[in-house]
């Protein structure tokens, strides 16, 4: 019998005349990110299909579509031309081990002529016949056979169904640039914004050799680790060093990280313009540390002409951000100990509460600011990370 995987969205079903660009967006990223298994997806009205895997595939093909946002759940079922009387000798010795069971009938074809139940007992009944070690147990069943009777003459059978991530798929909410750093937060809010629809590149400030290379491959492992989720993923390093000695050189140590969070925004605004991105997004988490205080956001927010700038993670407590970093697989690479460049050069009493006269005071105090912003903005070195999925839009 052949065994095909049935994929139910969530979110999508509540869009209205726009359904179809999100039913299509989802399957071009089914369709892009289990390329290599050479399946094909098929679309019926409410769901699509996944059939001709190779069975020693399955369970790659499975955990691959466990990271497409947009995917609601999905069951493995085994797909058969209708016809009730054959249901429970095609599937008796094909059963999942248990002694209680249960037939849950979904009839969308009206032109048969028994209510679902009338199915569901018949089926019930002849795989009684079959196997006289099963019972029926309506409720609490340890195997509940499902049986989905579609319009077009295909029946589908399945014993479970395996969540997925939700959310909206990639591609749909526009284009977003990620502020990503090697630390735990960042990749996370990547994460998160990408699973309501943002396609994502990423810009990464680089200290070399105040930071070491090990740094910035940190940061491409955790691009790539992201990028299973979100599709192709461009990185963009920009070297950040001559910036941040200046501050060093020119700045009131107290407000060095300030003045050096606004440099950023201004650059990581700049480059998303050029790369077509309509928002920032940052891992930033409210008094998560000083920078991050509402003086210091409304401080840096204030360097941002007119892109919005999205903060997934400003009302979550660390350890609600960590278990997802577990859950997505980012963590361990987050805790390694290579040195970012926001703690090369650490104040010991960065400012919590500054005024944003006297940041823009201590702004203006570097000589030649502008030039050294378009010099980094020239030397920008582009990554791109291409793991495995395409992406859906440029
Ligand atoms: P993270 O764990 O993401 O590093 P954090 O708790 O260490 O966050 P900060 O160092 O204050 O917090 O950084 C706040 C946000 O600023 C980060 O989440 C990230 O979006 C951005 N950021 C910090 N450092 C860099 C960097 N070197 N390059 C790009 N973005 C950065
Ligand atoms: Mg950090």
């Amino acid at each position: 019998m052949e065994k095909v995987i049935i994929i139910r969205y969530g979110e999508i079903f509540l869009k209205g005349k726009n359904k179809k660009f999100f039913e299509n967006l989802l399957e071009k990223n089914i369709a892009n990110a289990i390329k290599k298994y050479n399946c094909v997806i098929q679309k019926s009205r409410t769901r699509h299909f996944v059939e001709g895997f190779r069975e020693q595939d399955l369970d790659d093909i499975l955990n691959t579509l466990t990271k497409v946002f947009g995917i609601h759940s999905m069951s493995v079922a085994y797909k058969m031309p209708t016809d009730i009387t054959k249901v429970a000798q095609m599937i008796v010795n094909d059963l999942p081990n248990a002694d209680t069971f249960r037939v849950t009938v979904k009839r969308a074809d009206k032109t048969i002529p028994f209510t679902s139940t009338e199915i569901a007992c018949k089926i019930g009944g002849d795989l009684i016949h079959l196997n006289d070690k099963l019972t029926v147990n309506l409720h609490q069943p340890e195997l509940v056979i499902n049986v989905d009777i579609r319009e077009n003459k295909i029946s589908y059978i399945y014993f479970n169904s395996i969540k997925g991530l939700d959310g909206m798929p990639v591609g749909s909410a526009g284009k977003g640039m990620l502020l990503i750093s090697g630390g735990i937060d960042s990749p996370v809010a990547g994460y998160r914004i990408a699973k309501r629809g943002m396609q994502i590149c990423g810009i990464h400030f680089h200290s070399y050799p105040f930071t070491s290379h090990l740094a910035k491959q940190k940061v491409v492992d955790l691009s790539t680790i992201i990028s299973e989720y979100c599709g192709i993923f461009n990185l963009y390093v920009m070297p950040f060093t001559k910036i941040q000695q200046a501050i060093h050189d020119f700045c009131r140590e107290d407000f060095m990280i300030t003045v050096m969070r606004m440099i950023m925004i201004e650059i990581s605004e700049t480059m998303a313009k050029r790369r077509n991105c309509g928002a920032l997004v940052t891992g930033e988490s409210l008094g998560q540390v000083a920078s991050q205080t509402l003086a210091s956001l409304t401080v840096t927010n204030s360097r941002v002409k007119n892109l919005p700038v999205f903060r997934p993670l400003i009302d979550m407590d660390k350890t609600e951000i960590i278990d997802i970093a577990n859950k997505i697989k980012t963590f361990e690479t987050s805790i390694l100990p290579y040195e970012d460049c926001c703690t090369v050069f650490l104040p010991k009493n960065p400012i919590i509460k500054p005024k944003l006269e006297t940041a823009v005071a201590e702004y203006d105090k570097i000589p030649d600011l502008a030039e050294l912003i378009n010099e980094c903005i020239r030397n920008v070195e582009i990554i791109k990370i291409t793991n495995i999925r395409q992406n859906v839009i440029d």
